[in-house]
């Protein structure tokens, strides 16, 4: 039998907020019916306008806030609705750090079907200052009456809204954003145009190495042409000295992804440099790099105490990317192997472990999933293992073989709450305590959270 809906659209109901989702939405409940409000947080009372109704749910929009939640905020970026980079500005920071602590608590529960009562899952950390994060900024361009314009694309559509100043973007790349836009201009380049494929700057992008200070642009266009290039050049290294590398990198083709395949320096340096805990990474155009390195470095030193080294540990690091772990973790252990699956991220891996004098990282392309088995057949085995994977968590074939190979530790980073709790679930199952959880907030102002959780075996904790 279909069951009716309590909640019927285009009508007006009186609801308390009990929860928000992880993109944002507050979600109040009624007859047990979860409605789902933008812009609404838990404990607020409002009427509400149901806009929308699903099988098992409905969205409904704020008509009137009656009572506010203490965390509540003025959404200090005034192009915080129409952008969608950012989800949580109308929530104070505190509101913010305790939603995800609590976002991580449920899924953990509810996904993983796990025992919070046996593991602490800590209080979010959190930046001092979390704005202006960014180091790497990354805009289409577009035109308007003859200028150029770069920002982003308007929430669902393809148009260009300008922006000068993103709150969680480094000022510095902003400033060199907008005066590139504005020497283009001068020269006439011509923005890409989707619709008619025509057109020829496709997306500036600008990374920033936070210690360092050096920088880096990318011009992605469509054409290998340049036209006015010596002037161009001339003028954003006149303006910026600490711009060490121009880079074009070539999309001829009609797509929503970004790069192409073919990247020239054509100016200075292929690389730009940065340091997170003392640990020195050269950063080209296509390199893989976290974009807020002072979480970080908050992130790699919890992994590294739940690491527990002594200076004797086998590591194996999946999901290695350019062995940003793993150059952190073996200056701690005796070996480090690491995995990852784009050969570059390989190449920029052993390259960094040479610049830092590492000499014991090993480092080899593949899938974790494939490459680790093999290791393990060969006679690699790990003390402590450490897997960073993509949002879809780790793959089952490395899951058991991590349940076979019995490393004392594993240290579980991870950008996704709910794979983050599928996946320990299966190593419970498959022996492993899982001890702590800590949330880092990599993503001030975004719904994103990031995890590192710490297992041992479950006959080393005295965990039955
Ligand atoms: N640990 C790194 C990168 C983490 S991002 C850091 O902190 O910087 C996850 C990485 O997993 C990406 O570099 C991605 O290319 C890689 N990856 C995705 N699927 C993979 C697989 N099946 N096997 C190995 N690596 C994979």
């Amino acid at each position: 039998m279909k069951q009716k809906a309590p909640v019927q659209k285009n009508e007006y109901y009186n609801v308390v907020f009990e929860d928000l989702t992880h993109e944002g939405a507050g979600v109040a409940k009624v007859d047990g019916f979860p409605i789902f409000v933008p812009n609404a947080l838990p404990d607020e009372k409002a009427q509400i306008k149901v806009t929308r109704v699903k099988k098992g749910f409905a969205f409904g929009r704020l008509i009137d806030l009656k009572e506010e939640s203490r965390f509540r905020t003025d959404a200090p970026c005034p192009i915080y609705k129409q952008c969608g980079g950012c989800q949580l500005q109308h929530i104070n920071y505190e509101g913010q750090l305790l939603y995800k602590q609590k976002q991580v608590k449920g899924v953990l529960e509810r996904i993983g079907k796990l025992d919070l009562s046996r593991i602490t899952v800590h209080q979010t950390l959190g930046m001092e200052n979390p704005w202006n994060y960014r180091n790497k900024a990354q805009v289409p361009v577009g035109e308007r009456e003859g200028g150029l314009i770069a920002g982003f694309y308007q929430q669902r559509s393809h148009e260009i809204i300008d922006m000068n100043e993103c709150l969680i973007q480094q000022s510095e790349n902003d400033r060199v954003v907008q005066a590139i836009k504005e020497i283009c201009g001068k020269y006439g380049i011509k923005a890409y145009n989707e619709e008619r494929h025509k057109g020829w700057l496709r997306h500036i992008m600008v990374r920033y190495g936070a210690v360092t200070g050096e920088m880096m642009v990318v011009f992605i266009t469509r054409t290998n042409d340049f036209p006015h290039k010596a002037k161009i050049v001339e003028e954003i290294t006149a303006a910026f000295p600490h711009v060490k590398s121009i880079v074009q990198n070539i999309n001829p083709k009609k797509t929503n992804v970004i790069f192409g395949d073919e990247t020239t320096v054509i100016w200075g340096e292929e690389y730009i440099y940065d340091t997170i805990g003392g640990i020195k990474f050269a950063i080209s155009a296509r390199s893989f790099y976290q974009v807020n390195p002072e979480q970080t470095k908050v992130l790699y030193d919890k992994a590294l105490e739940y690491a527990e080294l002594n200076g004797e540990e086998t590591v194996i690091d999946a999901y290695c990317g350019i062995g940003t772990i793993s150059l952190f973790l073996a200056k701690q252990a005796k070996k480090v192997y690491g995995v990852e699956i784009v050969p570059e991220a390989i190449e920029d891996a052993k390259r960094n472990a040479e610049l830092n004098g590492i000499e014991n990282a090993e480092f080899e392309v593949g899938e974790a999933e494939t490459v680790i088995p093999k290791w393990y057949k060969e006679g690699i085995t790990a003390d402590t293992l450490v897997v960073d994977p993509p949002r879809k968590g780790c793959d089952e074939a490395l899951l058991r073989t991590i349940i076979e190979m019995k490393p004392k530790r594993v240290v579980y980073v991870s950008c996704n709450p709910g794979t983050l709790a599928r996946d320990l679930r299966v190593l419970e199952d498959g022996g492993y305590a899982t001890l702590e959880v800590q949330p880092v907030d990599m993503f001030p102002h975004t719904s994103h959270v990031e995890c590192v959780a710490k297992l041992v075996l479950k006959k080393e904790a005295g965990v039955l």
